[in-house]
Order: structure tokens, then sequence, then C-alpha cells
């Protein structure tokens, strides 16, 4: 098992395929895009695999979720999929993506065996589209939700960022546009993960808000608790249900306490937190023949020192080195 000292076991691992990506998202990256890894020191198809059967088969992780950086310019995902989907015993495999490519691999990603994905939409507007992601691709973004869909993937999930001044009037056009394609809406909060440290508290849009612009137009009511378990997205019905929206409020709601996740980058270190300061370089060992006990003996080691709290609200916080398209959101 993967666990910390506060009894947390981590079951649910996050893959960062690969830290480059099409588009510029305000909130994650810089306009001129970052210095990508150098393709030597990322992990190949075979390592992702043998990493994630070690994960799967040694340390209890039940659910894999491919992410990146935009993990739909990994070549080998198909591959890596169908892979990761014939490990025993099988794991629950989800992906998040822009969505940009998705009407050409859908059925491919569906064929190789991806139970679930989230797509990222943060408006409806071309313009502010063009704005806020730098990129003319809301079209490309639309198809590729209607594709994921026509491919069978169900529920497809969308993740939405409102940012001040861009997008923030946005909350309920995007609930119904959900809401009328049968998609499942999730707001997450914005965190201070961007490479450019753009975040601003005063600035972010807060669950608190996201929600009162929801009420406005829609009866929410608090789904089950029960259902929530260690989802970090508090979930509301709408208008009844059974449709649900879902707000993560990372940074004025934590829900640290019932973290089930642990991450792999994509050149091969185990991040125990989004927020960690440190890693666990599993690259290094694997490339010098390290067995999978010994592997899986480094993994355990990197999550059991896990903190107890992402500390954002601290007065002492620091952001991590890496930003969110190199660790994985
Ligand atoms: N490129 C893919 C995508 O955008 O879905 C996968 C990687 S992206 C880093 C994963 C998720 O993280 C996206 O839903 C994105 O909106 C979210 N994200 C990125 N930066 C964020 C930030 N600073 N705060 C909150 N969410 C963020
Ligand atoms: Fe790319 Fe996803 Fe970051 Fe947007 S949020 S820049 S799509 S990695």
């Amino acid at each position: 098992m993967l666990a910390d000292s506060f009894g947390r076991i981590a079951t649910d691992l996050r893959v960062s395929l690969t830290d480059r990506c099409n588009l510029r998202c305000a909130y994650c990256m810089p306009p001129d895009g970052l210095d990508w890894l150098a393709a030597p020191g990322l992990l190949t198809d075979d390592e992702v695999v043998r990493l994630v059967r070690v994960g799967v088969q040694r340390l209890g992780i039940r659910e894999v979720r491919f992410t990146g950086g935009e993990p739909l310019l990994r070549r080998g995902l198909e591959g890596i999929i169908a892979r990761t989907a014939a490990l025993r015993p099988r794991p629950e495999i989800s992906l998040t993506t822009n969505g940009i490519g998705l009407t050409r691999r859908a059925a491919a990603l569906c064929a190789a065996g991806l139970d679930r994905i989230n797509v990222s939409l943060d408006t409806l507007r071309p313009e502010t589209f063009r704005k806020l992601a730098r990129r003319d691709r809301l079209a490309d973004v639309l198809d590729g939700l209607a594709a994921a869909a026509g491919a069978g993937l169900a529920p497809v999930k969308v993740n939405a960022v409102l940012m001040r001044d861009s997008n923030d009037d946005e909350a309920a056009p995007l609930l119904r546009f959900c809401l009328g394609h049968g998609y499942e809406l999730r707001f997450i909060e914005q965190m201070p993960l961007d490479a450019q440290h753009g975040w601003k508290r005063a600035d972010m849009v807060t669950a608190g808000e996201i929600l009162a612009a929801l009420g406005a137009e829609f009866t929410l009511t608090p789904d089950d608790p029960d259902r929530r378990g260690s989802a970090p997205a508090e979930s509301f019905l709408v208008d009844g249900g059974p449709a649900r929206v879902g707000v993560i409020a990372s940074v004025t709601r934590p829900f640290c306490g019932t973290c089930d996740r642990v991450r792999l980058t994509a050149d091969g270190q185990v991040r125990n937190c989004l927020f960690a300061r440190t890693e666990t370089d599993l690259r290094g060992p694997l490339r010098a023949g390290a067995g999978d006990a010994e592997l899986a003996a480094l993994w355990q080691r990197a999550v059991a020192p896990k903190l107890p709290g992402h500390g954002i609200n601290d007065p002492s916080f620091l952001q991590p080195e890496r930003p969110m398209s190199a660790i994985g959101g």
C-alpha cells in the first residue's frame, strides 16, 4: 500500500505523459510556452507501463489517470492505455485532455480501454477562448467533446477554471451548455501552479462566487455526502437532479484530509502532492536496473512523508518549482 503518516492511502495514480501543450491557458502557462523536458529524460512507453504495473500490482493503485501537459500529444497514448487495461487487477483508466485532436482519436482510445474522460472547457465564446488559451481552437474542443460522447465515453466530464474579468460571467452559460449536451461540469478554483506565478488570491474566482452565480439561475441541492468519498468535487443536484454540477474548491475548502492521489511526472518523478516541494526519482533506479520490489519500496518511501495539507492558505506557502503542466493536473 501507499500509506502516509496521516493514515491516507493513495490508490489514484495521475501520470503525466508530456509537459508539452498546444494551448497556453493563462492560468497554466506563459504565452511563449516553457522549456520542455528534454526527450531522453522522458519515460518511454515501456517505462511508463512498467511503473504503472508496479503501482497496480504491488502498491494498491486502482485508478490511473493520464494527463499532462496535453496527453493527446503523446503518440503512444493508445498503446499505453491498452497495456494498462491488460494489467490485472485491471485499474480504472481515465484521461484529462484539452480535447484538441479527440475527433480523430476518441474511438481508438475507447477501443484501447479508456473508461472515462475529462475535457477542459473554460468558455463558450471564441474570442474569450482565443485570449484565455491564446489559440483559436474553441471549435476543435467542442468537436472533441462531441466525439468523446459519440465514442461512448460516459459520463463525459468537463473541467472549467474561471478567471476574473475574462470568463467569470460564464458559470451559468457553461452549465446550461453541459446540461444540454449531457456533459457533467465541474468548476476548479484557480490554484497557484502557473509557471509565471501570476496567481493572486484577491483575483481568484471562489467556489462561493461560482455557486452564487449558478444559484441565480438553477436550484442547487447538495448531493448525498456519502457519494463524495475522496472525490475533490463537492457535488450538487441541479434543479432536483439527476444532472449534477461539481465545484473543486482546492483553495477555499481544501480536501487534503481525504486525498488519495499520487503523481508520476513525465520524467519519472513521484510527487506525493500537487504542491509537494520534493520529488522522488524512479527513472534513475529503473534505468539502472532496479527490480519491481525496489521500485515499489522507493515509491512507498516517497508517499510516507506526505504533508497533511497543501498549505496554500499559510503565510509561509511557497509555490512548487514545477508548474501544473509539468506535474500533471
Ligand atoms: N492539457 C490537459 C487539460 O487542459 O485538460 C491536461 C492537463 S491540465 C494541467 C489538467 C487540468 O488542470 C485542466 O482541467 C486545467 O484546467 C487545470 N489547471 C491547469 N492549471 C490550473 C490552475 N492553475 N488552477 C486550477 N486548475 C488548473
Ligand atoms: Fe495546456 Fe491543459 Fe495547461 Fe491549458 S491547462 S495550457 S490545455 S496543459
